[in-house]
């Protein structure tokens, strides 16, 4: 069986721990653009320092590179069974330059005052506060409007991001 499974919420909101645990308990990959950008940034190219600098400032990485490498990536044989995917897309035009046909959104809902809380405790290279407030202003403004278009789809399910680890992984279970 093939599955497509998105996984979508904000930065702090659980997603990757729970698309973590989503991928093993499908024995599907995890598709990271995070990352894969990470890994990206750390080459010795140009575009790797210009990666790099993105992610550092909490932008993002251009449409038609990140579509590209994302369709590129889903045609890896490791994919053939299906995929669960934490990042992309982030905005309406990702997704007109590349669909990965999802059959199951899940949305991870988060209050953006629990989302601070969490970003500034966890300590990634890449979480200044400003970089956090850029990601988070970007989130609200560009990757939120994709859920009324996969709610109009009719694939967009919600799943409370609060409460532990497990709890939200067995609704998650539940959803798909
Ligand atoms: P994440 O681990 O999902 O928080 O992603 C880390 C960073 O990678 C983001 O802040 C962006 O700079 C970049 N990134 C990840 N996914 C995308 C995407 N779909 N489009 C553009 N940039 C992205």
């Amino acid at each position: 069986m093939m599955r497509r499974i998105l996984l979508i919420g904000p930065q702090g909101s659980g997603k990757s721990t729970q698309a973590d645990l989503l991928s093993q308990f499908l024995n599907i990959p995890k598709i990271s653009t995070g990352d894969i950008f990470r890994d990206l940034s750390k080459e010795n190219s140009e575009q790797a320092a210009k990666v790099k600098e993105i992610l550092d400032q909490g932008r993002l990485v251009d449409d038609t590179l990140t579509a590209t490498i994302v369709k590129n990536r889903l045609q890896e044989t490791d994919c053939q069974n299906g995929f669960i995917m934490d990042g992309y897309p982030r905005n309406i035009h990702q997704v007109q330059l590349f669909d990965p046909g999802f059959q199951k959104i899940i949305y991870l809902k988060t209050p953006k005052e629990e989302l601070l809380k969490r970003l500034m405790a966890r300590g990634r290279a890449d979480d200044t506060r400003e970089a956090i407030n850029t990601r988070l202003d970007l989130y609200f403004s560009q990757t939120q409007p994709l859920l009324d278009y996969y709610k109009n789809q009719g694939i967009l399910v919600e799943v409370s991001g609060i409460g532990d680890v497990s709890q939200i992984q067995n609704e998650i279970k539940k959803s798909i």
